[in-house]
């Protein structure tokens, strides 16, 4: 049967970018070497990192200033590096959700921060707006996707302090103006690549802002002095994401990838607003195009296990919700083909009219 792969994270990658890995990883570029056996230092390896860096540099439009740079630790570790390196007073968070929540716990442990807004009294089922951020801040922080709640911020905002975005889940998923931003970050293992690697986009005057003395490792000016290569890289890791940027272009960019994101998401949402039995959980205007969270109304809930049960016969995969909302969630990260997201309408269709 065939699968339909709607985890969360880590995810579906573009099959061409698995196959070439694996191609990779028994025989590099026929040069009678794994990919796992070849120094970070070496001409092989330099040429990955300068193509990986130079694509992402192509298609998300970025401009001279700008540095990207590949790092160990997940997005997990930026929730620590951004405030120890930028936060000297002060830093303005956004709250959205879970991801958001432990990025705040990381700043207060270097200075005072002000939640600017939170949409946590209504269960994260919606982005905050009309909020104020201060003049006075270091930065302000945002997720633009929020995984686990399924809402997400679709322009690039004007903001008077400088601007850094959480972009783990949607990344790559549609065109950024890179200028209004002073760092973007993420793990790659949502919409780029396998875990393991973690891309950080950063402006470079937006270095030595604190006092503070930083270990060696946490400061990212000794990552941006040797771009990615101040330690042992993750040299596997870098190589699918480079596949994934060759498929991206491929394809002809982020503007045709976020189209095709559009179309997936519309169909499900469409599905989900013309059903008797679904609803989704987040508010229209802060719907994700990348994770669909949708519940079954209250008089169908006792049905939610036997729809689980039933879309695995027809080959879905993760569509489970996250425990902090329940019900189901589909991840339609770039690489989900539209054949899938049909699957699940049908599975949804099928299940409604034989149980509604
Ligand atoms: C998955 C995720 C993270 C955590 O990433 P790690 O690489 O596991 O540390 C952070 N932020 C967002 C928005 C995520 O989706």
């Amino acid at each position: 049967m065939k699968k339909h792969n709607f985890n969360a994270g880590p995810s579906i990658l573009p099959r061409i970018a698995v196959e070439n890995t694996a191609k990779a990883v028994l025989d590099l570029n026929g040069i009678g070497l794994s990919l796992l056996e070849i120094s970070h230092r070496s001409k092989d390896f330099q040429a990955i990192l300068d193509e990986t860096m130079g694509l992402f540099k192509e298609l998300l439009n970025i401009p001279a200033g700008y540095q990207i740079i590949f790092l160990g630790g997940g997005a997990s570790t930026q929730f620590c590096m951004i405030p120890y390196n930028f936060l000297n007073k002060k830093a303005a968070y956004l709250e959205t959700g879970v991801w958001a929540q432990k990025a705040i716990k990381e700043a207060k442990f270097f200075g005072e921060v002000n939640v600017v807004a939170s949409s946590s009294d209504k269960n994260f089922n919606n982005i905050p707006k009309n909020f104020t951020i201060p003049a006075d801040a270091d930065y302000f922080h945002i997720t633009t996707n929020n995984t686990i709640y399924g809402s997400e911020i679709h322009e690039d905002m004007d903001c008077p302090v400088p601007l850094i975005a959480d972009m783990s889940s949607d990344i790559l998923s549609r065109p950024v103006d890179v200028s209004k931003y002073s760092l973007i970050y993420g793990g790659a293992q949502k919409n780029l690549g396998p875990a393991g690697v973690t891309f950080v986009i950063i402006k470079e005057d937006l270095l030595t802002r604190v006092e503070r003395k930083i270990p060696t490792m946490l400061n990212y000016a000794t990552h941006l002095k040797e771009p990615s290569l101040y330690n042992t890289p993750p040299v596997f890791a870098i190589y699918t994401c480079m596949e994934t940027l060759r498929w991206i272009k491929g394809l002809g960019g982020v503007k045709v990838v976020q189209d095709m994101n559009i179309r997936k998401a519309n169909l499900l949402y469409d599905a989900i607003d013309n059903s008797k039995m679904f609803v989704g959980t987040v508010e229209k205007d802060s719907r994700s195009l990348m994770n669909i969270c949708f519940v079954m109304k209250e008089q169908y809930k006792d049905k939610e296990d036997a729809f689980m049960e039933f879309s695995k016969t027809k080959g879905m995969l993760g569509i489970k919700g996250h425990r902090s909302v329940g019900g189901f969630r589909a991840s339609t990260y770039n690489a989900l083909p539209l054949e899938s997201v049909k699957a699940l309408v049908d599975a949804m269709q099928e299940f409604e009219s034989n149980n509604a």
